[in-house]
């Protein structure tokens, strides 16, 4: 995986055209790849739900139910209707 723009291939983050993965740098270089990331961080959040997370890995905003330290904070029976749960 390597930046949309640059050949960087750490700490890149999904917000580039159309889910690219970009570095913050490139993302942020210019006015329009600013705004891009901006409506791409929010579709992506909007979409994860209300329980999203933003963590430190590289896949952005994502529903807290995929996250098994925060299912574990929130209590042994939240994720009981997912699809293979005892
Ligand atoms: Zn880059």
């Amino acid at each position: 995986m390597q930046c949309h723009y640059c050949d960087k291939t750490n700490d890149l983050r999904p917000y580039g055209p159309k889910g690219a993965m970009v570095c913050f740098s490139c993302a942020m270089e210019t006015p329009e790849r600013k705004a891009e990331m901006e409506r791409n961080f929010a579709t992506q959040l909007d979409a994860a739900g209300p329980m999203a997370l933003i963590d430190g890995t590289n896949v952005g905003p994502y529903p807290a139910e995929h996250n098994p330290d925060a299912m574990r904070l929130m209590g042994p029976n939240t994720n009981s209707t997912a699809p293979g749960a005892a």
